[in-house]
C-alpha cells in the first residue's frame, strides 16, 4: 500500500493530522524528526511531511527509494536538499503564507520586549521592586523601521510599522515601485538601511547567498542605538559578530526568535550524554552567551505558534498532499525532473 509518513507530529498539531484521511495510503505520524537516524521508520514512504528540525539531506532521499513528494510544514525550505528532489524528480511543497500576520506580530512582540524593557520589568516585579529604575525605554513612533526582506512577511511588518507611526525602508532584490508607493515605505540598498535604520528587521529567506548577511561589518553600520530583530531564519545572522557588537555596544539590542544552534539547545540535555563536535559546542555557547543580556530577548522558533497560524499551516500542508495526489501539485518549490 502506498504510504505517507508525518515527522515531527506536536501535540498542537496531532488532532488536525490524525482526522486527516487519504483513500489509499497507509498514514504514518511519527514525534520524531525526519533525519538519517529515523528514516527506516518509513523507509519505502511515497510521501513524506516534516516541519523545519528534520534534515532531508542527499542521503536521507538516497535512502528512500520510492520518495516522491516532500510537504514541509513550513514557510522555509531550507532543511530539504532542492537539488537532490530535483535530480530525483521528488516534488517540494511548501506552506507559502500561512503566517504572514503572525510572523510579523511576533517580530513586534520582540521589539516591543526591548523598548519597554520587558526582561528587566518582569525580574523586577517577580522580585517585588516597583522601581521604575532601569526600566527607562524608547519609543517607537517617529523612528525608522529597516525592513530586510519585503516578501510576505516583511511587508505586513510595514503595515504594522506604519500603524505606529514609523517611517518604514526596506531592501529587497525584487523591487515593486507601485508597492511602494501603496504601503507608504521606499526601497534602499542594505547599507543605507543598516546605517539609517533604528529597528533592522529581517524577513529574507536563508540561502547560500543571505547567510550571515548580516555579519560583523553589517553590525558594526548600524547605528549604536538600534535593535536588530530576526524572525526569518538564524543562520542570516552571524551569532558570534552579534555577541562583539552585544559586548562592545555596537548596538542597542536585539530580538530573536531564530538563531544558529537552536535546534541544539531544545536538545541539551541529552548532548550532555553524547558526544558533541567544536562547532556544536561553540554555537551553545554563543547561545548562552545571548541569553546574558538583559537587552536581549529570545524566543524558541515560536513565532508560529498562534492557535491561528499552525491551523493555516497544517491545513495547507494537508492541501498540498491532497493536491500532489490528484496529480496537480501545489506551492511548489522544487518540481523534479
Ligand atoms: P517571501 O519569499 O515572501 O519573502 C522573502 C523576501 O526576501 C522576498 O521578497 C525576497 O526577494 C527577499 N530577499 C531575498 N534575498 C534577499 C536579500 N539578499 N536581501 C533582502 N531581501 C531578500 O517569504 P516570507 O513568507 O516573507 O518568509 C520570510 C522568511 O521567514 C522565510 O523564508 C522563513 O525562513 C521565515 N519564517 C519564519 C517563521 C518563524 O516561525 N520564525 C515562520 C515562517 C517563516
Amino acid at each position: 500500500m502506498r504510504k505517507i509518513a508525518f515527522f515531527e507530529v506536536g501535540d498542537h498539531e496531532r488532532a488536525m493530522l490524525d482526522a486527516a484521511e487519504f483513500p489509499g495510503f497507509e498514514v504514518l505520524r511519527f514525534p520524531d524528526q525526519l533525519n538519517a537516524a529515523t528514516l527506516d521508520l518509513a523507509a519505502d514512504a511515497e510521501i513524506v511531511s516534516v516541519f523545519i528540525y528534520s534534515v532531508v539531506g542527499r542521503d536521507v532521499i538516497g535512502r528512500m527509494a520510492g520518495l516522491k513528494m516532500v510537504s514541509t510544514r513550513s514557510t522555509g525550505f531550507d532543511h530539504i536538499d532542492l537539488d537532490a528532489c530535483r535530480e530525483r524528480g521528488i516534488v517540494v511543497s511548501n506552506v507559502p503564507s500561512y503566517g504572514e500576520n503572525t510572523i510579523a506580530e511576533h517580530a513586534f512582540a520582540l521589539l516591543f520586549a526591548i523598548a519597554r524593557r520587558l526582561k528587566v520589568a518582569h525580574r523586577k516585579i517577580r522580585d517585588l521592586d516597583f522601581s521604575v529604575a532601569g526600566l527607562q525605554g524608547f519609543d517607537l513612533q517617529g523612528k525608522t523601521l529597516g525592513i530586510v526582506g519585503a516578501g510576505h512577511i516583511g511587508l505586513h511588518a510595514v503595515r504594522i510599522g506604519r500603524g505606529l507611526g514609523m517611517h518604514v525602508v526596506a531592501c529587497d532584490p525584487r523591487e515593486d515601485a507601485d508597492l511602494a508607493e501603496r504601503e507608504g515605505f521606499r526601497y534602499v540598498p542594505l547599507d543605507e538601511l543598516l546605517r539609517s535604520a533604528d529597528v533592522v528587521s529581517l524577513h529574507a529567506a536563508l540561502s547560500p547567498s543571505t547567510r550571515h548577511m548580516i555579519d560583523r561589518d553589517a553590525l558594526r553600520r548600524m547605528k549604536q542605538t538600534a535593535v536588530l530583530i530576526n524572525t526569518a531564519r538564524g543562520g542570516l545572522v552571524d551569532t558570534e559578530a552579534l555577541c562583539e557588537a552585544l559586548h562592545n555596544h555596537w548596538i542597542a539590542g536585539a530580538g530573536l526568535d531564530v538563531f544558529e544552534g537552536e535546534e541544539l539547545i531544545s536538545e541539551e540535555a541529552e548532548l550532555l550524554h553524547k558526544s558533541m563536535s567544536l562547532e556544536q559546542m561553540r554555537e551553545l555557547l554563543l547561545v548562552h552567551n545571548l541569553l546574558r543580556y538583559d537587552n536581549v530577548v529570545l524566543t524558541p522558533h515560536s513565532a508560529f505558534f498562534t492557535r491561528e497560524g499552525v491551523g493555516r499551516l497544517v491545513q495547507t500542508a494537508l492541501d498540498n498532499i491532497r493536491a500532489y495526489i490528484a496529480g496537480s501539485p501545489q506551492n511548489v518549490v522544487s518540481t523534479g525532473g
